[in-house]
């Protein structure tokens, strides 16, 4: 039977959310509606208790006490307040000073909500490293080594990236950091609730994560501080009534906190089964486009990658007409949009996929309840689109006769 359409493989940008959390947020809008600020009535405990138990099941996700987490908006302020906040707390010199205000280390990669932050640091006046990658798109811990140096203050690692799925040395690179006394912020966001996460065991000192890519509701997520060897202090980045030890003042998002938690729990309990079946799925789907059609190649490292995101890319058809013709499968391309143009993606460029190529670009992201006969359609969908553009394209054509196309004089206009 073939699957209802569209169908959903763009789970690397947002998930639904899980029905056992809407259910469990319910009661938070109406009848248990209180402040958690308002410490003289029912009405307040009773949601400062669903907060609480939110708390600590976030903390059990990652292996962290609940005293350690800080509810934010999503991960996009995680990140800001890890990195910015670090920053300005354990600066070398003063802003204004003519010195350097610190070191920090990051990498290309990273999704805009690092790289913008340390962006506005390095205009600041602070020295950024914007550590490329591997090929493959794996950040060791040797990369991270080499560029250590004796100002570095803060290390930004992401856990996972967001368009190829790959995974970074994050133990390695929290040892090494820890040895040298820097902090390292992860962007967790791909990978906390899919993969087994402990920041004691992991050397993480702050790390990042966000409701809605783990079957819970937009707009809340969660940043980890550490508390103990080192305990980690930061700058507020907003000033108000204190909440959350100061680290974020505001009244707290409490219906989303709940979702968050829920969500965290069900993650714990799930994530095993979900990754082992979400393998077998990109498994087959990787495999069956791979050997179905010529030219076409998965990005990033073949193991080291999450077990749900797959990104490929095909050669002779063009980007633009591709998406066209899989109207019904929702996934991303290879392009971002940019104002007016369309910009190949910086994350392939940097792996050193072609422009050409990186817009023939498919992210396919799988999720929860993505079914066997969905990926059967996927494959079917796409292998049948890219064969069709091919038949259309001259070079295929010159390439199915055999001529280098990288030795082709083209016209100039
Ligand atoms: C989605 C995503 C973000 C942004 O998260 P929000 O909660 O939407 O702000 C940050 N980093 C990564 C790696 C992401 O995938």
């Amino acid at each position: 039977m073939s699957p209802k359409l569209p169908i959903y493989l763009d789970h690397a940008a947002t998930t639904p959310c899980d029905p056992r959390v809407v259910e469990a947020m319910l009661p938070y809008f109406t009848e248990k509606f209180g402040n958690p600020g308002s410490r003289n009535h029912s009405f307040g405990w009773e949601a400062e208790a669903g907060v609480d138990a939110a708390r600590v099941q976030a903390a059990r996700l990652i292996g962290a006490n609940e005293k350690e987490i800080v509810f934010t908006s999503g991960a996009t302020e995680s990140n800001n307040l890890a990195i910015k906040g670090a920053a300005y707390m354990y600066e070398r010199a003063p802003a204004g000073s003519g010195r350097s205000r610190g070191h920090i280390i990051t990498n290309a990669i990273e999704h805009k909500a690092v790289l913008d932050p340390c962006k506005r640091l390095q205009r600041e006046g602070f020295e950024v490293t914007f550590l490329p990658p591997g090929a493959d798109g794996v950040i060791t811990a040797e990369a991270v080594r080499a560029a250590l140096r004796e100002d570095t203050i803060l290390v930004s690692i992401m856990w996972a990236n967001n368009e190829i799925g790959t995974i970074s040395e994050i133990p390695q690179i929290g040892a090494l950091c820890h040895e040298k006394g820097v902090i390292l912020h992860s962007d967790g966001t791909q990978w906390v609730g899919k993969m087994p996460t402990n920041v004691a065991r992991d050397n993480v000192d702050l790390l990042s994560w966000s409701g809605h890519k783990i079957y819970g509701p937009k707009g809340i997520g969660a940043l980890y501080v550490r508390r103990h060897k080192p305990r980690v202090r930061l700058n507020a980045l907003a000033d108000g009534g204190g909440q959350e030890r100061g680290f974020r003042p505001g009244t707290l998002n409490v219906t989303g906190i709940v979702g968050l938690g829920k969500a965290c729990e069900i993650a714990a309990a799930e994530m095993d089964r979900d990754a082992e079946r979400l393998l077998r799925l990109r498994r087959k789907l990787e495999h069956a486009i791979t050997s179905r059609l010529e030219v076409t190649k998965v990005n990033g490292h073949a193991e080291k990658r999450l077990p749900h995101i797959s990104n490929i890319s095909f050669g002779f058809v063009e980007g633009e007409s591709l998406m066209m013709a899989i109207k019904e499968i929702a996934c991303s391309s290879g392009s971002a949009c940019t104002s007016a143009s369309l910009e190949p993606s910086y994350v392939l460029k940097t792996l050193g996929v072609g422009d050409e190529l990186a817009h023939s670009s498919l992210r396919l992201s799988l999720g929860r309840w993505t079914t066997e006969a969905q990926v059967e359609y996927a494959i079917e969908n796409i292998v049948a689109a890219v064969e069709k553009l091919r038949r259309l394209s001259p070079l295929y054509d010159m390439h199915k006769e055999g001529i280098d196309l990288s030795k082709v004089e083209w016209a100039h206009h």
